[in-house]
């Protein structure tokens, strides 16, 4: 019995559930629509992508909620289409001087280049810099 009420209260501890869902929707909708337009990026589908996507950045900078940075590269900081490899995104690798990985949209030709370092740890991805609990109970 006190396990239930330990994950209810776990479950209600979640803030902004509801728009946590709503922006999952819509990356994921998002997503179906940019593959299902396939390269032609420029139809009606593309665009619902491009739309679906920036409404979901539009919602998390209004709550101000952060988005994961895995889930931030794979929308176009220009022009916010979902990428893809090989669909409305190009993937390749340059050895000199780092190995990096360097995106490209086909729609706007906008690069971004991340480092392939496997070591390599994002901010929030470092124990330290995550606080353990920011809630505040009663
Ligand atoms: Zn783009």
């Amino acid at each position: 019995m006190a396990k239930k009420k330990e994950k209810k209260n776990a479950n209600s501890q979640v803030q902004h559930r509801e728009i946590y869902h709503r922006m999952n929707f819509l990356y994921q909708a998002s997503m179906m629509m940019a593959a299902t337009a396939g390269s032609a990026s420029s139809s009606d589908l593309g665009n619902l992508g491009r739309f679906y996507a920036s409404h979901m950045r539009e919602i998390g900078k209004r709550v101000v909620l952060r988005i994961d940075p895995k889930v931030k590269r794979t929308i176009c900081r220009h022009c916010e289409i979902p990428l893809i490899p090989a669909i409305t995104s190009n993937t390749t690798i340059q050895n000199s001087p780092e190995t990096t990985v360097l995106v490209r949209c086909r729609k706007c030709q906008h690069r971004r280049k991340y480092l392939a370092n496997p070591e390599h740890k994002l901010f929030g991805e470092i124990p330290e810099n995550v606080l353990e609990d920011t809630s505040i109970s009663p």
